[in-house]
Parts: structure tokens; sequence; C-alpha cells
């Protein structure tokens, strides 16, 4: 089942991909695997999957220590998607390879202090609450670049790139100008760096838009996703 659910995926990722004119291989799908076990996570890395998706460090935690002396942990990489606090900054450190919910100076100030502690550099997105809706995390889009500044700063972060959770619609087309908003941001910074000399670029250059979900990802895709997050379309469909 989770073979098929992958191949309907990347099919649907193939055609909203051809209809905005961008290369499939330009996007990864992250597995988001809240809902799965470590059986179902080895379905789908042995179909194909080398993104791994949590919500949660405490589950992560769970399932890294699963699969690592297994021959599926060198194949891939982890993401953390959900919300990080600051006691939970140490392990997440040591298991992410991309987190892509800093969404405050103070979480990003913990992660570079605990990631120098073991000599890494951290790879982030900035999460960006482009709806505005108060039950969301991320930063309010006009913080973002004085927040990246500051960030800019830190030794051991990398930023890669900005992240958003669409609201939930009962049309996927009513997601699409939070998708917009967080291409065009990206743009501006990046329009920004070469200007700015507090927005360095290099290392602090934003490439990267994960955004698109399970009901929303086609949207996101044609407004410019490199990273969709695919939970249910994956495991729980078939
Ligand atoms: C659960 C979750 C996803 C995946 O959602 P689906 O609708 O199951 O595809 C993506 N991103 C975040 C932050 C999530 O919490």
């Amino acid at each position: 089942m989770i073979c098929e659910n992958l191949g309907e995926l990347k099919n649907r990722v193939a055609i909203a991909a051809k209809r905005s004119a961008r290369n499939p291989q330009d996007i990864t799908t992250v597995a988001v695997t809240k809902t799965a076990t470590v059986e179902m996570i080895k379905q789908a890395i042995d179909c194909g999957i080398k993104d791994i998706g949590e919500n949660r460090v405490q589950d992560a935690l769970e399932k890294f220590s699963a699969l690592r002396h297994t021959p599926y942990a060198i194949r891939i990489k982890w993401h953390l998607v959900g919300h990080l606090q600051t006691n939970k900054a140490k392990d997440a450190v040591e298991i992410f390879d991309l987190i892509h919910s800093v969404d405050s100076l103070r979480i990003a100030n913990e992660i570079n202090k605990q990631a120098a502690k073991i000599n890494k550099v951290q790879d982030i997105l900035l999460e960006v609450n482009t709806s505005g809706e108060t039950t969301k995390f991320g930063l309010k889009p006009e913080e973002v670049v004085e927040v990246l500044k500051k960030i800019a700063n830190l030794k051991n972060i990398s930023i890669k790139g900005l992240m958003t959770i669409a609201p939930i619609v009962d049309n996927p087309e009513k997601a699409r100008p939070y998708f917009r908003k967080l291409r065009e941001l990206r743009d501006e910074i990046n329009r920004l760096s070469s200007i700015v000399p507090a927005l360095p670029a290099g290392r602090h250059r934003p490439s990267f838009l994960s955004m698109g979900m399970t009901d929303d990802f086609e949207v996101a895709i044609e407004e410019g996703a490199t990273m969709i997050r695919i939970g249910r379309a994956i495991f729980e469909r078939g």
C-alpha cells in the first residue's frame, strides 16, 4: 500500500511540476511519519523515500533509535517539521539534518548553542506564519528580515530557506496566496542579500521553500515548493 501510495504521489508531483514548467527532481518529498510505525517507515524507505519528517522530538528519538543501527539509517535524512521547544533543542540538534520550524531568535540561539557543543552547523528553515492565524507558530512575514539578520551572526546555524503551513481550507486553491507569499518573501530576501551587508549571501542564502501537505501540495508546487511534507497521502490511503 505504501509503495502504491508513493507511486501515485510521484505521478501527481510530476504533473504539478510539469504544469508549472518545473523539474520534479527539484521537489523533495519529506514523508511525515507522525502516524506511521517503524515498519511503515522502512517500507517507505524501501520504496524510495529518502527524507523522514517528524513533528515531535520525542517521537523522532524513538524512531531514530529503532533505525540507527540498520542499513536504513544511512539512506535517510531526518527533518523536524513541528514546533521546537528550547528544552528539546539539544536532542533535536543531535538527530535532525534540517529543522524546518525555527520561529524565534530565542530558539535559534539555543540551537546555535547546542550545535556548537557538538561541532555541528545546523541547517534550518525559518517558519513563517503567512496566514496570520493566531493558532499557528511562525514569524510574522514583516519580522523575517530582521530575525534573519540576527541569526546570520550565529556561527553554528545555516539558514537554508523558509517554511510555512497553510490554513486548512476546503479548496486547495484557497491556500495559494500563502504559498505565493512565502516564495515572494524568499525572493525578496535574496534580492536584499545583494545590497544589505547584514544579510550575507552564501551560507545564509535561503533557497528552500518547505510548503504543501497532503491536501494542498500541488498548489504549493505550482508556487515554487522545493520540499513538500506529506503524511496521509503516503501512510493512510489505499
Ligand atoms: C502532519 C504534518 C504534515 C503532513 O500532513 P498531511 O496532511 O498528513 O500530509 C506536514 N507538516 C507538518 C508541520 C505536519 O504537522
